[in-house]
């Protein structure tokens, strides 16, 4: 059985990144850019006034100031602030020519048509300089970077009407076994219901995919195969749940083999998670992730959200080190993907029961955490490297 990591080494070599698209800023969230942006041009553009208040010369502003006119924002003064004057100002209105600082209106006392100064001036108090968050030119986003919030205000405070984005990986799920009913309808004997379809859906969305299908097999070869080859052609990644194991009415590696897809591994050093098999055929991904429902989104987790990164050009989704709470047995031949909740301090907390059937505690879970395979206990206060969910 091969390590996480070598799985991992194995599925980011079989990826290669998909092309790019020209989005609207407005359709960009959560898309991966293609481009590095630049600003158009200083951000602010102008200089402008950081407060309410009165824009005026620094210098002879002890003395009685003339109001001279009004900048607002949008609707700049037009002419020149001139020794003695002073201009009404708004936060965000371009400072007028000749003003070199700001008075906040609350030092300001106005009678008629002139103005007094309580305290003393320098040049620039109060002022924001043009190019004082960017610099026109200025690299502000990076080639590989998701679009959130942040970034989105940027770019458009940048100048930008669009940006170049990598094409949403196209992902098809199929889940196999003949024990699976869809949510909400009722159970008849040995049934569950189809809780992977839903989660590995919602998984591959989070990672920037868009789910083109979602289909479902029973344990036949022939239905297996069917679903499958829709997958294959439609999609750019395709998940499959369950049937990956060496039960009888275990078929997914058997059809994918038919269908031609190649297998680069199968079977994990990975609790849970040991069956996972991955192949590709022509560039199109395949996950063979075990259907244990916790299973399924650990490996979902450990392989295919890399793998949905690297196809658009960005980074693997980030790791941190987190220092265990409590104590946890080592498997002796397998890392342990532990289900934590990571507390303010970063201490990793067990969710609860770690089989691989009981998802309730995936819910509320913040991270994976690595659990190395040994003997003995992993004691509290250890650190291990966890895989933020
Ligand atoms: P398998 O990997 O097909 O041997 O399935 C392992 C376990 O996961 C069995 O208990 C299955 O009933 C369960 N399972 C398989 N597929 C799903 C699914 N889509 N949703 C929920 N449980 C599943
Ligand atoms: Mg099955």
């Amino acid at each position: 059985m091969i390590s996480i990591e070598e799985a991992r080494a194995a599925v980011l070599a079989a990826v290669t990144p998909l092309g790019a698209e020209e989005v609207a800023l407005a359709a960009a969230h959560g898309r991966v850019l293609a481009e590095d942006v630049a600003a158009a041009h200083d951000v602010p553009p102008f200089a402008n006034s950081a407060m309410d208040g009165f824009a005026l010369r620094a210098a002879g502003a002890g003395g009685p100031l003339r109001l001279g006119g009004e900048s607002r924002a949008g609707a700049p003064f037009a002419g020149t602030v001139l020794p003695g004057q002073a201009v009404r100002i708004s936060t965000g209105a371009a400072l007028p020519a000749g003003a070199d600082a700001v008075v906040p209106v609350e030092r300001a006392t106005v009678a008629g048509e002139l103005v007094t100064i309580d305290g003393e001036v320098a040049p620039g108090d109060h002022v924001r300089g043009a190019g004082e968050d960017l610099r026109a030119g200025a690299i502000v986003l990076r080639r590989g970077s998701r679009l959130g919030a942040a970034e989105l205000g940027v770019a458009a405070g940048a100048g930008r009407a669009g940006v170049l984005v990598a094409h949403r990986p196209r992902v098809a799920v199929v889940a196999t076994g003949d024990e699976l009913v869809p949510a909400g309808e009722p159970l008849g004997p040995g049934q569950i219901h189809d809780s992977n379809a839903l989660a590995l859906a919602a998984l591959a969305a989070d990672a920037g995919a868009e789910v083109v299908a979602s289909l479902r097999a029973g344990d036949g070869q022939a239905a297996t195969v069917a679903a499958l080859r829709t997958a294959l052609d439609e999609a750019d990644v395709v998940l499959t749940s369950g049937g990956v194991s060496v039960g009888p009415h275990d078929h997914v590696k058997a059809a994918l083999a038919e269908l031609g897809v190649r297998e680069r591994f199968w079977r994990v050093a990975l609790r849970p998670g040991k069956p996972t098999w991955f192949g590709e055929r022509d560039g199109v991904l395949v996950f063979g992730l075990p259907g244990n429902p916790v299973s399924a989104l650990v490996t979902f987790t450990l392989f295919a959200r890399p793998a949905l990164a690297a196809l658009q050009g960005a980074p693997p989704p980030a790791r941190r080190r987190v220092v265990l709470a409590e104590p946890i047995e080592r498997h002796e031949s397998r890392d342990e993907a532990v289900r934590v909740r990571l507390d303010e301090d970063g201490r990793a907390h067990p969710t609860g029961p770690q089989g691989s059937h009981q998802l309730s505690s995936m819910v509320g879970a913040d991270a994976l955490a690595i659990v190395p395979r040994g003997t003995g206990r992993m004691e509290s206060d250890a650190t291990l490297l966890a895989e933020l969910l």
